[in-house]
């Protein structure tokens, strides 16, 4: 079978940085499974649905009409013909994508979109259950972590960097809620799987993570 490597771990680790700098190493697709959840936030908007009606929600996501475009310099989201690349990248959406993650039906009806990307030569599959769920044979697994006052220091930098004005003691109080939530849901909760290989990021940067990985990777 194709392989595959998963990268799962709490929001702002940098599992989507790491995730594409191996898919581009190594010449292999890629999966942002967040970016699913996203899509489904923003069509669950569009369509006026609400995030926690999972009986609506489960046949919109069986249906979504949702593709990755990936070129040399760019990757974009299109949803229903329009593009919503930047759309998807809002704390709003982040909110509602986290509402509908905790539906288990929902979850159960992207099992197969998910699948589908497992296509030759290989995939990076970036998440929080690729490991556990989605690819439970994956050939390798990373967990990647990193402190809640490293992961709010970065997010502060990136919404810095875009212009917005932030306070970092918010950042960080969300962040572990966030982690609060993911870890005790009942659905999915965020967890390593038993054959997951940890780095842990606090004290490393991009490149050093990437040197790990592939350490890993390669051994
Ligand atoms: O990783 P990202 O922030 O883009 O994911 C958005 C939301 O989707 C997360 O807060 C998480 O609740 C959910 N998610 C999930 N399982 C995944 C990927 C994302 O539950 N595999």
């Amino acid at each position: 079978p194709t392989p595959v490597i998963t990268v799962d771990g709490p929001s702002g680790a940098g599992k989507g940085t790491l995730s594409a700098l191996i898919a581009e190493k190594l010449g292999w697709h890629l999966l942002d499974s967040g970016a699913i959840y996203r899509v489904l936030a923003v069509a669950a908007m569009h369509h006026d649905l609400p995030v926690d009606d999972e009986t609506s929600i489960v046949p919109l996501a069986s249906g979504l009409d949702v593709s990755f475009e990936t070129n040399i310099d760019s990757r974009r989201v299109v949803l229903e013909g329009e593009d919503v690349t930047d759309d998807i990248r809002t704390e709003e959406v982040g909110a509602a994508a986290s509402q509908i993650a905790s539906l288990a039906r929902v979850r159960e009806a992207l099992l197969r979109r998910q699948r589908a990307f497992q296509q030759s030569p290989g995939l990076i599959a970036d998440g929080r259950d690729m490991g556990t769920v989605v690819f439970p044979d994956a050939n390798i697994k990373l967990f990647l972590t990193a402190s809640a006052e490293a992961r709010a220091e970065r997010r502060y930098r990136q919404l810095k960097d875009k212009g917005l004005d932030v306070n970092i003691a918010r950042l960080l109080t969300d962040i572990k809620a966030r982690d609060e939530r993911d870890a005790n849901r009942s659905v999915a909760p965020l967890v390593p799987a038993e054959d997951a290989v940890m780095i842990d990021s606090t004290d490393l940067d991009i490149n050093q993570v990437f040197d790990s990985a592939m350490e890993i990777i390669n051994s």
